[in-house]
């Protein structure tokens, strides 16, 4: 089978393991205060801006709770998100409210944005679909103009730039995933931004019990002090990435630009490859000043064949998906939104393999499978219209 997305691991990763288990210091520690500083060189930002956390989810999380969002706040964010991010404002008692998307880009736009903020809208929190920055700059503007904080989930994007500024850095918040379905992989684990440094440190206490001060043998201490002792500043949680995880984290982050350009080659060689099938539509180019991690490469399948050209690879080896079902859609959020973008994007969508492992045979292959689904499909669609 050729997966959708699958992750590249190997003998650097575990050597960095073996390094640490040989340590002896398996928790939080020099390596995780390494890594932070790494990812921090890597987005141009300091690193007093970021703090490490077991996923992105749990970097929404904080954030909503940084901002005291709660009830009869609305935190707008576009319907085809991830479910994490709107639990985050409903497990909150705030309202998500959903916008509709570009069915082409499936990012918002800032039209999209614009028709739903009002004078409860406590937050905007959006994604860069598939890599690609989206209408970033102008809807930065927008928040910036309205007052309103601007939550990036740069989970997609974690090598994505528009007009040199890392994403996830150009809102006041910016969430980084790192778990198993990644590009840059821990097993789990992630990242906020914070562009405050004192939201920082508040995020660095939320998501470590609350202590003010660690304590500990990684700070020195002198033999008369009772080194035991705690304080706590606020009742946090411990959703912290431990020095296995960052220790594979600093790998792939060396490793990183290497994975994307062997994505960015394998996107171009599908833009040729599957270029002139009718039925079939393309990514939309990136906009001049705009770069792209490459996470998803999708089309749309016009004509009601996504489902069949799906199954159609799915039984010669490929699989495929599509990201994300629209959250306005899911019966819990109970939103009564129609979102013609979003739902077009839904039923149109399919994402198909795009990892830094794939051959150029396993591209090969996609390629001509998907193209002769497309004109089965489309075959087969011209048939059983002759009969009715
Ligand atoms: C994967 C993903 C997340 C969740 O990341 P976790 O680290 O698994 O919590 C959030 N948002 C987007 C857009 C994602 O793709």
């Amino acid at each position: 089978m050729i997966n959708v997305f699958q992750p590249t691991l190997g003998e650097q990763e575990l050597a960095a393991v073996t390094d640490v288990f040989a340590s002896g210091w398996l928790g939080r520690g020099a390596r995780t205060t390494a890594f932070v500083q790494e990812f921090a060189d890597h987005l141009g930002v300091a690193a007093e801006h970021l703090v490490p956390v077991n996923s992105c989810t749990e970097a929404l999380f904080t954030t909503i709770e940084l901002l005291g969002i709660g009830a009869s706040d609305e935190v707008v964010m576009p319907s085809i998100s991830f479910v994490g991010a709107a639990n985050a404002v409903a497990a909150a008692g705030a309202r998500p409210v959903f916008c509709d998307v570009d069915p082409h880009t499936l990012n918002l736009t800032v039209d999209h944005l614009a028709a739903k903020i009002n004078s409860r809208t406590s937050a905007v929190m959006l994604l860069h679909y598939g890599g690609y920055p989206g209408q970033l700059a102008e809807i930065a503007a927008l928040c910036d103009e309205r007052g309103i904080p601007l939550i990036e989930d740069a989970a997609c994007a974690v090598a994505s730039r528009a007009d040199g500024r890392a994403c996830g850095t150009v809102g006041a918040f910016g969430a980084w995933s790192f778990d198993a379905m990644k590009i840059l992989v821990m097993g789990d684990g992630g990242m906020l931004y914070c562009r405050e440094p004192n939201q920082a440190r508040r995020a660095a206490q939320l998501t470590y019990l609350g202590l003010g001060k660690t304590s500990g043998i990684s700070q020195a201490v002198t033999s008369t002090q009772r080194w035991w002792e705690i304080d706590i500043e606020c009742f946090g949680r411990r959703s912290s990435i431990n020095d296995i995880d960052a220790a594979i984290g600093s790998v792939q982050l060396r490793r990183l630009p290497q994975f994307v350009a062997r994505r960015r080659e394998i996107v171009e060689r599908y833009e040729t490859g599957l270029a002139g099938l009718e039925g079939l539509r393309q990514p939309p180019a990136l906009p001049a000043g705009h770069t792209s991690s490459y996470y998803f490469y999708w089309v749309g399948l016009t004509g009601g064949i996504r489902d069949e050209v799906a199954r159609h690879l799915y039984e010669r080896g490929i699989y495929t998906t599509f990201r994300y079902h629209p959250l306005h859609l899911v019966a819990a959020y109970g939103s009564d939104a129609r979102l013609p973008g979003a739902e077009r994007a839904a039923e149109e969508t399919l994402c198909l393999p795009l990892h830094q492992g794939m051959d150029d045979a396993m591209v090969e292959k996609v390629i001509d499978e998907t193209r002769a689904a497309v004109l089965a499909c489309r075959e087969a669609g011209r048939l059983s219209a002759q009969e009715v």
